[in-house]
């Protein structure tokens, strides 16, 4: 038989997505599984918006749209990050996909050529690396330290420019980190983005879940020299906990939209006709369940940090934003857990899954190999009951 293609099968599977399926089969084999895994919103979505699906469902709304989407949620997505973040987009340099991920898919099949180099801050979401390689890109890793918040200065992102580099991935804030960038270490990172010019993914999809009042800035607000290298990402998925209606959009400047909208169309065709309706529903609808939903993660979000920097042995830094906490493993590197010798946050995840039945999510996959990522969208008791079982787990420790 003959080679199949060499980029699909260097691309390793999404890790977030493994361990989802993975829990789901152990509750549906009847285990007590907690699951810190999925960055999933466990709230449902606010009626409104399952009324919006419906109604379009019935009276016909149900044929192809546009490949950029419908016009209404075009608009309703410039008008709502336009409103949020102090930006300026026409609903043309808007683009629909099917989930930010998939937003991110055509900003990538925008920019690269075969060979062009994408930077990517580490700890990274796991998708970035193997979605630059599909594009034919190659990814570029900068190294973020706890010590350092997690977030890359400006010097790190000069020293790894070279004549090969065509953008940087920047989420902020981020997924797995939590942490969120100041408006002055954007404007310093811009000033290099625009130095050796070079483009701007910025997926803001979190941009909702801020905590402790701190300012969210939008890389495209830094200024016109950076809006036009920006393609911006965001979605509905995160912020109105429309995971499974694989909404999400890009603004970017005009010409960059038409080329994402040209893949658009001759990959989907175009997102879901109803989810459509219900996304233009939650972003021009009234907002207070996002400020509600922001509430409960903020109080989550301390309770976690509070409950893990009381265990011997492991700790995490205050997450920012987003859902996402960092536990540091490395002090227990070397001891043994569950009867596993923990060499890194792989062999913590499966110990700990396998002994307490409590699912996380390794960073290795994230080039973070001393990290394991808890999502706290999941409720309070979820929470108690699974520091409860990661202390005990963590005081086996041989
Ligand atoms: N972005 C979420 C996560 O990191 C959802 C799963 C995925 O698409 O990776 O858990």
């Amino acid at each position: 038989m003959k080679e199949i293609s060499r980029i699909a099968s260097a691309v390793v599977a999404s890790t977030t997505l493994a361990v989802d399926a993975l829990a789901k089969q152990m509750k549906a084999e009847g285990k007590d599984v907690l699951v810190f895994a999925t960055g999933e919103p466990d709230f449902d979505k606010p009626e409104r918006i399952k009324a919006a699906a419906i109604e379009a469902i019935k009276s016909g709304q149900t044929k192809y749209t546009a490949a950029a989407g419908l016009p209404a949620l075009r608009k309703a997505a410039a008008d709502r990050i336009n409103a949020d973040c102090g930006l300026n987009y026409a609903p043309e340099e808007i683009v629909v996909a099917s989930g930010a991920k998939h937003s991110i898919f055509a900003a990538l099949m925008a920019l690269l050529n075969p060979g062009d180099e994408a930077i990517i801050p580490a700890p990274y979401w796991v998708t970035y690396t193997e979605a630059v390689k599909m594009c034919g890109g190659v990814p570029v890793i900068v190294e973020a330290k706890e010590s350092a918040s997690f977030k890359i200065t400006a010097e790190q992102l000069e020293a790894a420019v070279t004549d090969k580099t065509k953008l940087l991935i920047l989420n902020n804030p981020s997924n797995p980190t939590g942490m969120l960038y100041s408006r002055e270490e954007l404007r310093a990172l811009a000033d290099v983005c625009v130095r050796h010019d070079l483009y701007v993914i910025a997926d803001e999809v979190y941009y909702r879940l801020v905590y402790d009042n701190k300012q969210f800035t939008s890389f495209a607000a830094l200024g016109d020299e950076v809006r036009e290298r920006t393609i911006l990402v965001n979605g509905v998925s995160k912020s109105y906990a429309m995971t499974g209606w694989r909404i999400g959009f890009t603004a970017s400047p005009r010409h960059l939209a038409t080329v994402m909208a040209n893949y658009l169309s001759h990959s989907t065709s175009a997102p879901a006709t109803m989810s459509q309706y219900a996304a233009i529903e939650a972003l021009s609808g009234p907002q207070d369940d996002v400020e509600a939903m922001r509430k409960v993660f903020e109080e989550r979000r301390n309770v976690i940090y509070r409950r893990i920097n009381a265990i011997d042995g492991v700790s995490c830094i205050l997450p920012d934003g987003a859902f996402y906490v960092m536990l540091n493993i490395a002090g227990l590197k070397g001891k043994k857990l569950g009867g596993r010798v923990i060499r890194d946050a792989d062999d913590f995840a499966l110990a700990f899954l396998e002994t307490s039945s409590v699912a996380t999510v390794s960073c290795v996959g994230f080039g973070a190999p001393d990290f394991v990522r808890f999502s706290y969208a999941t409720s309070m008791e979820t929470i108690e009951k699974g520091m409860d079982r990661l202390e005990a787990f963590i005081r086996s420790a041989e």
